[in-house]
């Protein structure tokens, strides 16, 4: 009976802390869904041996690991190396309803020079200001920290874009026909501060 009151009184007191409590007024919760382009049959940009796909998981992965913030919730379209749909994937996203969707690729063209990070965003996005106001940032902060060449934001009728109902931005992360790109986004190291970058933008949404 004794620790029972004890409980009780432990349990007023948590709650009445929870009631006037210190709830940081800056910081609030976030979700995220990354959204690892590609997969499964589906290889993406591919170059010798070297797939889209691959480098782009291996990215979305250490994202959610570095991520040690609780009030961070990083959700993720595959986890593996596995075919999903793009209306599987857009279902997925408009179940959650995250404050963002991030949608990571990179690039290849026949012209082994063009190169650099760029950024997609469409006007049919119901959050299409916020999407820019995100790409802009996520922008700014990769030439900062990577040096990279920028070919900026760029407009583009993407399906994941379109029919995602929370703000989203397609990312762009390098060109793998061209040599320097391909160095950087295949090297390990590089894979993990790419990662830190995104999640430094995803925390100052906060
Ligand atoms: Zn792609």
């Amino acid at each position: 009976m004794k620790n029972a009151f004890k409980i009780i009184v432990a349990l007023l007191v948590v709650g009445s802390f929870a009631f006037v409590a210190p709830k940081d007024s800056k910081s609030k919760q976030i979700t995220v869904v990354i959204d690892a382009g590609h997969g499964g049959k589906d290889d993406g940009m591919k170059i010798d041996d070297v797939s889209e796909k691959e480098i782009i998981l291996n990215i979305t992965k250490k994202i959610k690991f570095q991520n040690k913030d609780k009030d961070i919730v990083i959700h993720l379209t595959r986890n593996d190396d596995e075919f999903v749909s793009l209306q599987d994937r857009t279902n997925l996203i408009n179940k959650i309803k995250p404050d963002l969707v991030l949608s990571l690729h990179v690039n290849g063209i026949k012209n082994e020079t063009a190169s650099g990070i760029e950024f997609f965003i469409n006007n049919e996005n119901p959050n299409y200001e916020e999407s820019k106001a995100i790409a802009e940032k996520l922008n700014a902060k990769m030439v900062k920290n990577h040096s990279l060449k920028s070919r900026g934001l760029k407009e583009a009728r993407i399906f994941l874009l379109r029919k995602s109902e929370a703000p989203a931005v397609n990312v762009e992360l390098g060109f793998l026909s061209n040599p320097n790109d391909r160095k950087f986004l295949t090297d390990e190291k590089q894979q993990s501060r790419i990662a830190s970058t995104i999640l430094e933008v995803i925390t100052e949404m906060k």
